[in-house]
C-alpha cells in the first residue's frame, strides 16, 4: 500500500463532464480524463483495507456486491498511486478481457462496496480502471497476442457481444481454433447495437475486436446460426459450440393502441440509430427520427435513459420517462446497508440532460400506460394513464392498484416501449434441443455452463437473462475454462 494517508488527504475526484447543452449536439463520448498526477491521487485513495468487498463480485439481496469478474483492485489502485502503469494494466488484464468497455458502461458494484465508502466517497474504480487501459492502448502497450501452439479443436462461439467475445478471447489462448458467428453486420453485440455511441464509442468496441481477429479468432458476422447455417450443421463441424446469443426479446406492452404508428420497441429505436450513425452519420435516413416529437419513453432502467439521451440528440420537443416502481430515496436505508448495491435514486446522464433543457427531471414514477390513442392517419397522438400503488395481496405479494381520479393524458408522436427484455430468441436453442430454464434461457448450471445437449455451453444474458456487461464478461471466462476442460480433460485458463 502506497500511502496509508491517501483517503484522509485526498476527496473525490471523478472526470469533468462536458456541458449537457454541449454535448448533446454530437454523438461523442462526453467526459475529460483526470490528468495523471491526478490519478495518482485517486488511486492512493484506496486503503488496502484488510478485507476488500470491492473484488468480491458476490450476489446479496439479488444484486452484485464488488466486482463481478474479480478485478485485482486494491493492486492496481497501488500501481497507479506508484506510476507503474504497465504492471497495473498486467495486473487488470488478468481478470478483464476488456477493461475499456467496463470502464466506460459497467455501474461500479465495487464502488458501492469501497470500504472507504462507508463513511466518505468511494474510491473511483471504475475511472482509474478506465484510464489503465486508455494509456495501455495509447502507449500501444496492448498489442497481439496468439496462441504459441493450436491444439486442433474447433469452437464455434454463437454471438459476439461481451461474453462471446470473451469466451473467444479465452478459449483462442488456449490454442483452440475459434469462430464466432454474429447475425448483425458488425461484430459487438448490445456493445455495438445497444449501448449507444454517446457511452461507449464504436471505435474502441471495433478495435478490440480486430486484435481478437489479429490473434487468431474468426468473426462470421451476417450470418444467423439457425437460419444462414442450421445449427445441427455447425454441430457436425466443431468440437464444441458455445451460445452467446444474449436475450433482447423486448417485454412488450399489449394494451389499446399497441398496433399505431410511433410505437416502438426500445431496441429497434436504439440499434437503427447506432447502425445509422456508423454507416452514414445518419444521412442514409434509416432509423426512427424523435425530432420535433413529444416523446414518452416507458420504463426507468439504463435502455430507457438510452432512448431519452437519443431521442434528445435527435432534437426532440420534449420527453417523459415513465416508471411503474416509486421514486428511489436518495441515500441507503437500513434494509440495504454497505457492501451491497446502493440502492438510490441516481441520476443518469439523459436524466441530466432533460434536466437542462426541460427544467426538470423526465422521469414520472408509480405511473402506469392505459391506453395509446391515435390520430386520423393511425399514428400515436397521446397515451392516457394512470398513477398507482403498490399494495400487497392475500398472498402478501405487493400488485399495482389503481389511484382513483388520478388518469392524465400525455402527448407523444413516439413511444419507446423499454420495459426490460423477456429472454432469448429460440430458434437456435430450440434447433439444438437445448433445455430451457423457468425464465426461458438456457438451462446451463453456473459454474459448468454446460447445457442439456452434449457439446453445446451457454453463457451471458442467454443463460442468466438480460444483465451487464461485466456479467457476460465474466461468463465468457468462466465457461471458455469448462470448454477447455471438456476439450482437453483439464485447463489452465483462470
Ligand atoms: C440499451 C441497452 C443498454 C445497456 N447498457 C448497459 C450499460 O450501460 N452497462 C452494462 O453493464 N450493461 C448494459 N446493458 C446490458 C448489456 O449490454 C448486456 O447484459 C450484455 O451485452 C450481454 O452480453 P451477451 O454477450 O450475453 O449478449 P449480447 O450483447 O446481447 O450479444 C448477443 C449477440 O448474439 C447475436 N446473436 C443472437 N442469436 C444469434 C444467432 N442465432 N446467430 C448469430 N448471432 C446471434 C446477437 O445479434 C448479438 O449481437 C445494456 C443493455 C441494453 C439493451
Ligand atoms: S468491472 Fe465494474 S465492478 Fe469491476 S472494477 Fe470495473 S467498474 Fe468495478
Amino acid at each position: 500500500m502506497g500511502k496509508p494517508t491517501g483517503f484522509l488527504e485526498y476527496g473525490r475526484e471523478v472526470p469533468v463532464e462536458n456541458n449537457p447543452l454541449l454535448r448533446i449536439a454530437n454523438w461523442k463520448e462526453f467526459s475529460t480524463p483526470l490528468p495523471g498526477e491526478k490519478l495518482q491521487q485517486q488511486g492512493a485513495r484506496c486503503m488496502d483495507c484488510g478485507i476488500p468487498f470491492c473484488h468480491t463480485g458476490k450476489v446479496i439481496s439479488g444484486m452484485a456486491a464488488g466486482c463481478p469478474v474479480n478485478n485485482l483492485i486494491p493492486e492496481w489502485n497501488d500501481l497507479v498511486y506508484q506510476g507503474r502503469w504497465q504492471e497495473a494494466l498486467d495486473r487488470l488484464h488478468k481478470t478483464n478481457n476488456f477493461p475499456e468497455f467496463t470502464g466506460r458502461v459497467c455501474p461500479a458494484p465495487c464502488e458501492g462496496s469501497c470500504t472507504v465508502g462507508l463513511n466518505g466517497a468511494p474510491v473511483t474504480i471504475k475511472n482509474i480502471e478506465k484510464s489503465i487501459i486508455d494509456k495501455g492502448f495509447a502507449e500501444g502497450w496492448v498489442t497481439p497476442q496468439p496462441p504459441e501452439a493450436r491444439t486442433g479443436k474447433k469452437v464455434a462461439v454463437v454471438g459476439s457481444g461481451p461474453s462471446g467475445l470473451a469466451c473467444a478471447a479465452q478459449l483462442n489462448k488456449a490454442g483452440h481454433t475459434v469462430t464466432v458467428y454474429e447475425r448483425a453486420d458488425r461484430a459487438g453485440g448490445l456493445l455495438m447495437y445497444g449501448i449507444p455511441n454517446m457511452k461507449l464509442d464504436k471505435k474502441y468496441v471495433q478495435r478490440r475486436v480486430d486484435l481478437l481477429a489479429a490473434e487468431g479468432v474468426t468473426f462470421v458476422t451476417g450470418t444467423e446460426i439457425g437460419k444462414d447455417i442450421s445449427a445441427s450443421k455447425l454441430k457436425e463441424e466443431f468440437d464444441a459450440i458455445v451460445l452467446c446469443g444474449g436475450a433482447t426479446k423486448g417485454r412488450d406492452l399489449s394494451i389499446e393502441g399497441r398496433e399505431l404508428k410511433g410505437v416502438h420497441l426500445a431496441m429497434e429505436f436504439l440499434s437503427k440509430n447506432t447502425k445509422s450513425l456508423l454507416d452514414s452519420e445518419h444521412r442514409d435516413g434509416q432509423f426512427i427520427s424523435a425530432e420535433g416529437k413529444d416523446i414518452v419513453v416507458i420504463g426507468g432502467g439504463d435502455t430507457g435513459t438510452d432512448c431519452v439521451g437519443t431521442s434528445i440528440r435527435h432534437k426532440c420537443k420534449s420527453v417523459t420517462q415513465f416508471e411503474i416502481m416509486p421514486k428511489p430515496p436518495e441515500a441507503r436505508q437500513p434494509n440495504n446497508p454497505w457492501p451491497e448495491w446502493p440502492r438510490v435514486l441516481k441520476i443518469d446522464y439523459g436524466q441530466e440532460e432533460a434536466t437542462v433543457l426541460q427544467g426538470e427531471d423526465p422521469r414520472k414514477y408509480l405511473i402506469s400506460t392505459k391506453k395509446f390513442v391515435g390520430d386520423e392517419n393511425g399514428h400515436v397522438k397521446e397515451l392516457h394513464t394512470v398513477l398507482i400503488e403498490w399494495k400487497k395481496d392475500d398472498q402478501g405479494r405487493f400488485v399495482p392498484a389503481e389511484v382513483p381520479g388520478s388518469e392524465q393524458v400525455y402527448p407523444a408522436q413516439l413511444v419507446l416501449l423499454a420495459m426490460g427484455f423477456m429472454g432469448p430468441e429460440n430458434t437456435v436453442l430450440e434447433q439444438l434441443g437445448v433445455e430451457r430454464d423457468e425464465r426461458s434461457n438456457a438451462k446451463a448450471e453456473y459454474g459448468k455452463f454446460a447445457t442439456s445437449v452434449e457439446g453445446v455451453f451457454s453463457a451471458g444474458d442467454m443463460r442468466r437473462g438480460q444483465s451487464l456487461v461485466v456479467w457476460a464478461i465474466h461468463e465468457g471466462r468462466e465457461a471458455a475454462r469448462e470448454v477447455d476442460r471438456y476439450l482437453m480433460g483439464a485447463s489452465n485458463l483462470p
